[in-house]
């Protein structure tokens, strides 16, 4: 159940505990086990967070996808 409910809710977890990327998994023997590592992918220019998908938008290659998509939104004029 709290397993369920942490795997739904996995894309807002890096926000609560102010890190780049979580992953919840299933331990063989059921039981909670956390493990920090380095993050992948590229860093953020804008936010900081460590992101596999960062440099993915041609127009805002140093951003995550989420920076790219808020800078699009609200400074479409604004060029690289
Ligand atoms: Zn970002």
């Amino acid at each position: 159940m709290e397993f369920e409910l942490l795997k739904e809710e996995a894309d807002i977890l890096d926000n609560l505990f102010i890190v780049s990327q979580v992953e919840i998994e299933k331990t063989e023997d059921g039981e909670l086990d956390i493990t920090v590592q380095h993050a992948e992918g590229e860093k953020c220019q804008r936010c900081w967070k460590y992101d596999i998908r960062t440099g993915e938008n041609e127009k805002y290659p140093d951003t995550c996808p989420r920076c790219a998509k808020v800078l699009e939104k609200n400074y479409p004029d604004l060029q690289e």
